[in-house]
């Protein structure tokens, strides 16, 4: 535990997700802490950080000139505090967001782009590979997302259901030996939300852009039940503006030529099949209950089906996996050579069953995982990948990102612009959360979380619904 006090200002959540990025798996309080005390404080004419190990003590100062540069100047006197300690230079520096490239894009577009890369580099520290980085993807994001139509929305499918779940896992998704009673009604309900959201929609003008399905894993629902799913979102809105279908495969354990047939029924042009690591030990400890021979097999398949848009998602920093490993599976990946790669890094949420049952997956420094996208990075730039998205969460390993590989053409607008938050993203089924967008308003509204929740609180949530047209009518006043 550490103890984090505050004298003169209210930053704990700023200067506590600072702690974060050296100390992961330390809890913060304001009363108590047994393996550290930091004081940050605020005076008339200073402001100061001092931090406390054992019997060493380190404090640094600066002078305060302007009271709208206190809570920057905090963080930035506790970041150099801690990194000074660890050894540790965390590449995002204080950028801490899920979004750097979003924060990137609005500095270059109010300040232009030698500032925000000096804020970048020089105000929040962020390292020169990071801002290279993030000023790639915004390249591209700049040249796609001037494509999306003015009155636009996207349809986020959720299918919240798994055939077991991995130990990393924090998404609401219910295995399906437990839950598959539920699926039917289920299924049904979520074909009454679509119909229900194409009738807003209609009264709202809006287009059909992008359909992504996610999860959980959509594959692992009854065969027909996809299609039953698709031909409810034909019925219900007009798709003749539709850019970009996806169908999360996911699953390669699920992935059956009957399936991906159902998948091309569907009219869905892009899927992911997703091995995470190609290294069975690797697989076998984060309980992903496939082999990587599973994958091959499903690979194969999507391709004699005539998939040419397939991503496959990758993990960096799993429970056994080394940069040799890493870097083993990286190079099958591009034997392949899948139209999109998308590069995690692990994070482990308190959700997920590593935290429960105790286990630390990741360390402050990361080495191994630095190592890992050290490799995976040129390695894909060199095969003719371009970064496209990028989004980051807390936890991290090595505080590193997520960032989407595509070759050229294959980028998906639906990542772009959900990462972006430049378009309405009309959600349906359990966990699901819909987003409005209109300019730089944004506003959230939330299906239930599980299933049995959705299907017994069904008609409570399509009353929220309604919020989708106060939302546009209130933004176009
Ligand atoms: S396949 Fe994905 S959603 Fe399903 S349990 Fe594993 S990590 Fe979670």
């Amino acid at each position: 535990m550490i103890r984090l006090s505050l004298i003169g200002n209210d930053y704990h959540y700023e200067l506590e997700n600072i702690i974060r990025l050296f100390y992961p798996a330390q809890k913060v309080s304001a009363d108590s802490g047994d393996f550290m005390q930091i004081t940050a404080q605020v005076e008339q004419t200073q402001l100061a950080v001092c931090v406390i190990y054992g019997a060493q003590t380190a404090q640094r100062e600066i002078r305060r000139q302007d009271p709208a540069q206190d809570e920057i100047l905090l963080c930035k006197l506790l970041f150099e505090i801690l990194s000074d300690y660890t050894g540790l230079r965390p590449g995002w520096g204080l950028q801490t967001g899920v979004r750097p490239v979003k924060l990137l894009r609005s500095l270059e577009q109010q300040y232009g782009e030698q500032q925000a890369k000096d804020r970048f580099e020089n105000r929040l520290l962020v390292s020169a590979e990071k801002y290279a980085l993030a000023k790639r993807v915004a390249r591209l994001e700049n040249e796609m997302l001037c494509k999306l139509y003015s009155n636009g929305f996207s349809l986020y499918v959720s299918i919240p259901f798994c055939k077991s779940r991995c130990s990393y896992c924090s998404f609401v998704s219910h295995d399906i030996s437990k839950s598959r009673k539920l699926i039917p009604d289920y299924v049904t309900l979520l074909c009454r939300e679509i119909a229900l959201t194409g009738e807003i929609v209609r009264k709202l003008g809006l287009r059909l852009q992008t359909v992504y399905f996610g999860g959980g894993t959509p594959t692992a629902i009854d065969d027909g039940m996809l299609l039953e799913i698709t031909e409810a979102i034909r019925r219900s809105f007009d798709c003749s503006g539709l850019q970009e279908f996806t169908i999360e495969a996911g699953r390669p354990d699920t992935i059956t030529m009957e399936k991906l047939q159902e998948i091309r029924a569907c009219g869905a042009q892009r899927i992911s099949i997703n091995p995470q690591t190609l290294n069975d030990t690797v697989l076998r400890n984060i309980r992903r209950s496939h082999t990587a021979q599973q994958f091959y097999q499903a690979y194969d398949l999507a391709v004699q089906c005539g998939f040419t848009n397939i991503n496959t998602d990758l993990i960096a920093g799993l429970d056994g996996d080394t940069p040799a490993s890493f870097a083993q599976t990286m190079e099958e990946i591009l034997r392949l050579a899948p139209a999109c790669v998308t590069v995690h890094t692990l994070s482990v949420k308190r959700s997920s069953t590593m935290v429960y049952r105790g286990v630390q997956r990741y360390d402050a420094g990361g080495d191994a995982v630095s190592q890992m996208l050290a490799g995976a990075y040129p390695a894909l730039t060199d095969a003719g990948y371009r970064p496209y998205y990028m989004y980051r969460q807390s936890r991290m390993a090595g505080n590193h990102e997520n960032t989407g590989w595509a070759k050229p053409g294959f980028e998906s607008l639906y990542n772009m612009l959900i990462m972006e938050e430049v378009q309405t993203v009309l959600a349906v089924g359990a966990g699901a959360s819909t987003k409005l967008v209109s300019g730089n308003q944004i506003q959230r509204i939330f299906n239930y979380k599980y299933p049995y929740e959705y299907i017994r609180g069904f008609d409570e949530m399509c009353r929220r619904k309604q919020q989708i047209c106060e939302f546009y009518k209130k933004t176009a006043e």
